[in-house]
């Protein structure tokens, strides 16, 4: 069994500012970050599609003390944003000074960006990760 969409290659299409995911032929449910099988129904027989990167920020959290390797980058705000699609994803929102982050982000719409970074002493090379701003 392989996977359909590797991490490889979702974050050399992250690095490119496009979001992809598997949509599923069997269920039609849209899985993203890639996984082997359909988040739903758990079929193999998924399809590499292209996501809006659309969606809405369904929670969040104010990173003050970040983990080794990413020290310059606190404060930072971490959301958890549904997309259009219907997944989940876990990014990072650049458009608002995390001191102000408050309640009111919930349901807020969002659009995807990409960042890279340097990476750090556990990563292979630059990394890219998804980062949102307001829509
Ligand atoms: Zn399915």
């Amino acid at each position: 069994m392989e996977y359909k969409l590797s991490f490889r290659q979702y974050h050399k299409a992250l690095m490119k500012n496009k979001l992809m995911g598997l949509s599923c032929p069997r269920c039609g449910a849209v899985t993203c970050p890639p996984q082997m099988s359909c988040r739903s129904c758990t079929a193999y027989d998924l399809e590499i599609t292209e996501l809006s990167g659309r969606g809405k920020i369904t929670t969040f959290t104010t990173i003050t003390v970040a983990p080794e390797g990413r020290e310059s980058e606190a404060p930072y705000i971490v959301v958890l944003v549904e997309l259009e699609e219907g997944p989940w994803i876990m990014g990072n929102l650049y458009d608002l000074d995390p001191s102000r982050a408050d309640l009111s982000l919930i349901g807020k719409q969002v659009e995807l960006g990409c960042r890279v970074f340097p990476g750090d002493r556990y990563s292979d090379g630059p990394m890219a990760r998804p980062a949102f701003r307001f829509a």
